[in-house]
């Protein structure tokens, strides 16, 4: 066993738990750019610390703010409905954005706003290190799939940039829900998306499995149903129990 294998099967959930609290207790306190004066609560994010799948959006929205979670409000009970058509629950991913503090009025992130908080989210990626990014909307794009327009790429996916902290991983390119809430072609198109994604985790997995054992790359296994690490993945999934960060 090499010394790069050992360190990734010594990380445990309980490790990858503690890593991921304390990036959260970090962004709750955090007055790294002006978005900090304008919060009621800053969202780090949630989910399982065993998933494969990291789904990172733009910015909390008026309901996450004022809960401190990601993703709750209509876009979310979108982004939940679009899990359940795959037969995936949120509290089998991670959930989070490329700024963690509400934008005032919701509008767009500045550069200089996502550049301060962009060190959070590659201590998420580094903690995780998930097989697969879900980006939602052109902002997480920009971020993974740098150069691109999501009118062209979603729907598809690409290596992640190692600089952004991701290991080894592919990102998936989808529509904002919040773009689905306003047009049923791209609520249509979003989920067509989205139904590629089980195949992706796979290809995904084998893609890591060969870089990590120097093996080619495996051929189909049958499409995942849980995006949960193999090792990991139990029944202890409360319904109302998501891990909070
Ligand atoms: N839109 C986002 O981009 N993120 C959220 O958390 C909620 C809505
Ligand atoms: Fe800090 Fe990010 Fe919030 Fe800015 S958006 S205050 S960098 S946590």
């Amino acid at each position: 066993m090499t010394a790069g294998e050992a360190t990734i099967e010594a990380t445990t959930t309980e490790q990858r738990r503690a890593g991921l609290e304390a990036i959260a207790a970090e962004v709750r306190v955090c007055t790294r750019c002006r978005l900090a004066q304008g919060r009621t609560k800053a969202v780090p994010g949630e989910g399982h610390p065993d998933t494969e799948v990291l789904f990172v959006g733009e910015g909390p929205g008026q309901t996450e703010d004022a809960q401190g979670r990601p993703f709750v409000g209509r876009a979310g009970e979108l982004l939940v409905r679009m899990l359940a058509s795959i037969g995936w629950r949120r509290q089998e991913v991670f959930i989070t954005n490329i700024v963690k503090c509400r934008p005032p009025g919701n509008r767009d992130p500045e550069p200089d706003e996502i550049a301060a908080c962009a060190p959070y989210l590659q201590r998420q990626l580094e903690v995780l290190d998930p097989a697969v990014v879900v980006t939602l909307g052109r902002f997480s794009m920009a971020h993974f799939r740098p150069g691109e327009r999501i009118t062209q790429i979603h729907g598809t996916h690409a290596a992640a940039p190692t600089s952004t902290g991701a290991r080894d991983a592919l990102a998936y390119a989808l529509f904002h829900p919040a773009a689905a809430l306003r047009s049923t072609d791209v609520e249509r198109q979003s989920y067509d998306d989205i139904a590629g994604l089980p195949r992706v985790l796979t290809e995904a997995r084998a893609r890591r499995a060969s870089a990590r054992t120097g093996a080619p790359v495996a051929e189909a296994t049958p499409e995942p149903t849980i995006a949960l690490a193999a090792a990991s993945a139990g029944d202890d999934l409360g319904d109302d129990a998501p891990t909070l960060f």
